[in-house]
């Protein structure tokens, strides 16, 4: 099964998309901020980025979900800034201090080429919400020299159906967060607000494009839909109702990684209920609900 875009590509319909895309940055509404900014004229929004990305580094990384890193890692291109300000972010260098340097079209591409080039299954697009334009834009171009391995969208899940809309047919894994379950919660740990109501119309959006996660007989991921589940102390994260959605909502067979790193980084100290790792009986009792409704592929 070749990638989603490599067919756009042979139609000609990838440098269509691009256009679109960039109309959506002069009245920015690619993720669920919505700031309305002119990009194109270096306007900034929340994110902090006007027309050109912004990347900290790119690299195989072998620490993602098997079905990602395989055998030769996933070739992750970490792009600096964040729609997000989670107060507990292990990448704040990255994401809040955008750590980093402006990247055009050509040496996106580039990066995504060498990737493909030493071995990587997959690329894998970290932080890619604030960046969609410049994305398709480099994917078009790296298509046209020869890329043809799988685009992985790995989100945290703030993103708006109009960002999403214009990745239909190019992204072939999609690797959101579902980070919480309490508005309120959201904004007082990630500082953005009515999260849970933006997450879950992401995440149908995303499932409806791509359905569940297909393997190739290795093992390795092809497309489909995994969901990262992050357990924070004191259930704060609101475990049992995004267990539920995925079950009852998006399908019983999601791929899903229930994650138990979680550790104070950043400013979490500040707030003593974050100020802590979770405790195994906290991560065993989520794994266990998701058992219960049904969840049965783990990573
Ligand atoms: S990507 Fe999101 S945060 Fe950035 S300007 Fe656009 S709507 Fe605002």
């Amino acid at each position: 099964m070749p990638p989603a875009y490599i067919q756009l590509y042979e139609q000609n319909l990838l440098t269509e998309r691009v256009n679109e895309a960039l109309e959506h940055l002069k009245r920015c509404d690619l993720c669920g901020w919505r700031c309305k900014v002119d990009r194109t004229a270096n306007k900034q929004g929340v994110c902090k980025t006007g027309l050109n990305a912004l990347v900290s580094s790119f690299a195989p990384h072998h620490g993602e979900e098997k079905p990602l890193r395989g055998y030769h890692g996933s070739g992750t291109i970490f792009f600096s800034s964040c729609n997000m300000r989670c107060v507990y972010c292990q990448n704040y260098q990255i994401s809040h201090f955008r750590q980093g340097r402006e990247y055009s079209i050509n040496e996106l591409a580039a990066a995504m080429i060498e990737l493909q080039n030493r071995g990587c299954h997959n690329i894998n697009l970290v932080s890619p919400s604030h960046v969609i334009p410049q994305i398709i834009a480099a994917i078009a171009n790296a298509a046209s020299i020869g890329l043809q391995i799988p685009i992985v969208y790995n989100t945290g899940g703030y993103d708006s159906l109009e960002g999403l809309s214009l990745l239909d047919g190019i992204v072939d894994i999609y690797l959101p967060d579902m980070k919480y379950s309490s508005a309120a919660i959201a904004q007082k740990y990630s500082k953005i607000p009515n999260y849970p109501q933006i997450n879950q119309n992401a995440v149908k959006e995303m499932h409806r494009q791509v359905g569940d996660l297909v393997l190739d007989k290795n093992g390795i991921a092809k497309k489909g839909l995994i969901i990262r589940h992050l357990v924070l102390p004191h259930d704060l994260a609101g475990s049992e109702q995004i267990l539920r959605f995925i079950a009852e909502q998006i399908s019983s067979t999601t791929y899903l990684n229930i994650m138990d790193q979680y550790y104070p980084a950043y400013n979490a100290r500040q707030y003593p209920e974050l100020n802590r790792p979770i405790k195994t009986t906290e991560y065993q009792g989520v794994i266990e609900m998701a058992h219960s409704f049904g969840l049965h592929r783990l990573d």
